[in-house]
């Protein structure tokens, strides 16, 4: 596995995002949501949730994947949805990666609809030569080349979400 941002790397970026969101959010007294998206999100906002100390709840959503294509379909449906009513609260939604963009697109209006106070987006990887739409999160780890990672929480057919790094996966 050829190893693209190490442990340390990931965690002083999530530090960095963590300090930029809080500084974003000064001011505003009720929690916010951070807003997962399963299953890739899960390392990434368990970590960046523990350096945003100000109130905040957690929910969380899944969107149709990949599956075991390593290729979008360009469909999203939103599969799991969130337990509680967003109307008129602060949502931070959580990303591991933004590719093609229709994820992001997809979230954004179904989000939108509920009528959220504010509603932003936090990605740690972004894939801008891969995007078929004009999406962009409000605030991205890092930004890679169109290659296909996992760890930190991202798979590949299910596996390698426990690596602690982000790696390029290889499928030879
Ligand atoms: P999009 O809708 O932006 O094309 O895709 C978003 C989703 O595709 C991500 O949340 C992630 O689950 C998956 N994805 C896109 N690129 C990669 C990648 O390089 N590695 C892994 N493991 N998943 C990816």
């Amino acid at each position: 596995m050829n190893v693209l941002y190490s442990a340390d790397q990931i965690a002083a970026r999530v530090t960095e995002l963590g300090a930029e969101i809080t500084e974003h959010y000064h001011g505003i007294d009720e929690p916010i949501v951070l807003v997962g998206v399963l299953r890739g999100s899960y390392v990434f906002m368990a970590d960046l949730a523990r350096h945003i100390p100000r109130p905040l709840e957690v929910d969380f959503l899944s969107a149709s994947s990949y599956g075991d294509a390593t290729v979008s379909s360009g469909e999203v449906k939103l599969k799991t949805d969130l337990r509680e009513d967003i109307a008129g609260r602060h949502v931070l939604v959580v990303e591991d990666i933004v590719d093609t963009g229709h994820t992001l697109a997809k979230l954004r209006a179904v989000l939108m609809e509920r009528n959220p106070a504010s509603l932003k987006f936090v990605s740690l990887l972004d894939k801008p030569s891969r995007r078929e739409n004009s999406e962009r999160a409000d605030w991205l780890g890092f930004t890679i080349d169109d290659l296909f990672v996992v760890g930190y929480g991202l798979d590949a057919a299910g596996l390698d979400r426990n690596l602690p790094y982000v790696g390029v996966k290889s499928f030879d």
